[in-house]
């Protein structure tokens, strides 16, 4: 290897959403005399919270947690699209981290060139079309999990027959036009659950059709214990670290629960929806989960609003299977008929590895599926690399700033060892271990997971080579993390510093 080259950047972020935003933070405050720059495709911060502008978006975890550890937040715990992404904007504007974010950069190709140390990335500025070139010695992957570009819409018999509008709520029109409407929306999880409160007012009647219930648990919006310490004239700071504290804790013991006792956890959550819904309500069929709580996310509902639609008869659940679509709605498998003037289609997203980008190591083209993660952060085969995946059970935001810190000690590993690269390779005692899908199955299921084990990296069978769903085991291992211990490989300068 000769002299690396010269880069543009030393860190590239790409991404400026909630994930992008903190390591941005960190990297301003622990390294900041290092270049970087976060590239955004959007024309603005936020990612999730610019992107999604349904009807009644909102956060489904509490903001103290979803929130960053550095920036208080100081409203009712849980909160919609447009007050995070304010939050978002305040945290860029008060860290003076603005400077750093270009956005409408789409990248769309990154190769890493082993005789430079770096890696050439490549895109477009979506406002002018013109292409461009940036050199930097990191790639911090911060894109999120899913395609921006579309939601996930699966197919079904007949949908070009079917008459009237669609909508996926990821790309919610400006003119969608519900009022006196017969609405469809097919889907169970926690979009479904936020915008049919929002919308069954004005529509003519809103039928959900769901193929398999969730769980949800119903709170009102509210945190007691912010408002008492504030009434105390408590600093805000503090009032943030005890909710956010609280938070991990509950959340800790409902998953132990959920776990260690997962028919008594089911049965609880049915009877609180029960409560909700009139006397002899078919609960068995449209409220009881086929999974186990602790496999995919329980959704909050607040102020019991859904099941108060339910109560009004403006909302009607169907669950089924859908048989086919026909010009004025849909028919399930057992028979019923729905009609629609508008279908919502709240059926998810599609999990997108490394955010749609064609990524090759010396010209060689890199299938991510090929890849084994280390710590659910960096991959073998791509050097100078790490994706900030967050937490699947409780705020993504706990674990993008567990891995983030991670991330700057590592860079900061490098200096110290004057090394250019690391990447992860598996040690002799490694090779040939079982491997498994990069999300546990066993431990968590939602959909989107399932349906992108085809092009996720995958997971080995000891704890250096997994993505760790236990946030708690996790934020104890991680900061701890020897970041000698083999897996991870250094190339190092010729002539080291003295
Ligand atoms: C409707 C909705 C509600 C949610 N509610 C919650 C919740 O309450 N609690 C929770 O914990 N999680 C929730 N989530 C999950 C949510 O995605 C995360 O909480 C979090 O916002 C993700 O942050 P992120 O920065 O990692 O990714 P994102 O918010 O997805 O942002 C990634 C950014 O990267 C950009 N990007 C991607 N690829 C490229 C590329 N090739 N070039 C340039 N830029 C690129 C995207 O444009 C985007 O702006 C929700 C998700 C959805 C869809």
């Amino acid at each position: 290897m000769g002299k690396p080259m010269e880069t543009d950047l030393d860190v590239l972020v790409v991404g400026a959403g909630i994930a992008g935003i903190n390591a941005a933070y960190h990297l301003s405050t622990s390294m900041p005399s290092k270049r970087f720059a976060v590239l955004e495709a959007h024309e603005s911060f936020g990612g999730t919270w610019l992107i999604h502008t349904y009807p009644g978006v909102r956060s489904d975890t509490e903001l103290y947690t979803l929130g960053f550890s550095f920036k208080p937040w100081t409203g009712a715990p849980y909160a919609g699209g447009a007050e995070i992404q304010a939050y978002l904007g305040e945290t860029i504007d008060e860290f003076g981290l603005g400077p750093h974010f270009r956005y409408n950069h789409s990248i769309t190709q990154a190769s890493w060139s082993t005789d430079d140390q770096c890696w050439t990335v490549r895109g477009t500025d979506t406002a002018t079309g013109d292409p461009f070139r940036i050199t930097t010695r990191f790639l911090w992957m911060c894109h999120g999990y899913y395609g921006h570009d579309k939601g996930h819409t699966p197919t079904w018999p007949g949908m070009e027959d079917f008459g009237g509008r669609w909508i996926h709520p990821q790309h919610w029109p400006q003119d969608a036009d519900l009022a006196g409407r017969d609405v469809v929306v097919v889907g169970s999880g926690a979009t479904m659950a936020t915008l049919v409160p929002e919308i069954a007012d004005e529509c003519r009647h809103v039928t959900v059709v769901q193929r398999s219930p969730t769980y949800f648990f119903q709170s009102p919006n509210a945190e007691p214990l912010a408002d008492q310490l504030r009434g105390l004239a408590t600093p805000e700071e503090w009032i943030h670290q005890i909710i956010r504290t609280k938070a991990v804790g509950e959340m800790q013991a409902m998953t132990e629960l959920q776990m260690s006792h997962p028919e008594m956890s089911r049965a609880g959550l049915i009877q609180m929806v029960a409560q909700q819904l009139p006397e002899g309500y078919d609960v068995e069929t449209h409220f009881t989960p086929r999974h186990l709580p602790h496999e995919q996310r329980v959704c909050r509902i607040l102020d019991g609003n859904l099941f108060t639609k339910i109560r009004e008869g403006k909302v009607t659940m169907v669950t089924d299977e859908i048989a086919t679509f026909t010009s004025d709605g849909l028919t399930t498998e057992g028979g019923t008929s729905v009609t629609a003037d508008v279908v919502i289609t709240a059926t998810g997203f599609d999990l997108v590895a490394l955010g749609g980008i064609a990524f090759d190591v010396d010209g060689a083209p890199i299938d991510f599926a090929d890849t084994i993660t280390y710590r659910g952060a960096l991959f073998t085969g791509l050097p100078n690399l790490a994706w900030t995946f967050g937490s699947l059970r409780l705020s993504w935001t706990m674990r993008a700033d567990l891995v983030n810190r991670f991330i700057i000690r590592l860079l900061e590993h490098l200096d110290e060892l004057d090394a250019t690269s690391v990447v992860p390779r598996l040690r002799p005692e490694d090779e040939g271990m079982e491997l498994s899908p990069y999300i546990d199955p066993a431990s968590f299921n939602p959909g989107y997971a399932h349906r992108s084990r085809a092009i996720m990296a995958k997971g080995g069978s000891t704890p250096e080579w997994r993505l760790d769903l236990d946030y708690w085991n996790e934020a104890g291992v991680l900061p701890e993390v020897d970041l000698d211990d083999g897996c991870l490989v250094y190339e190092r300068t010729a002539a080291p510093t003295p």
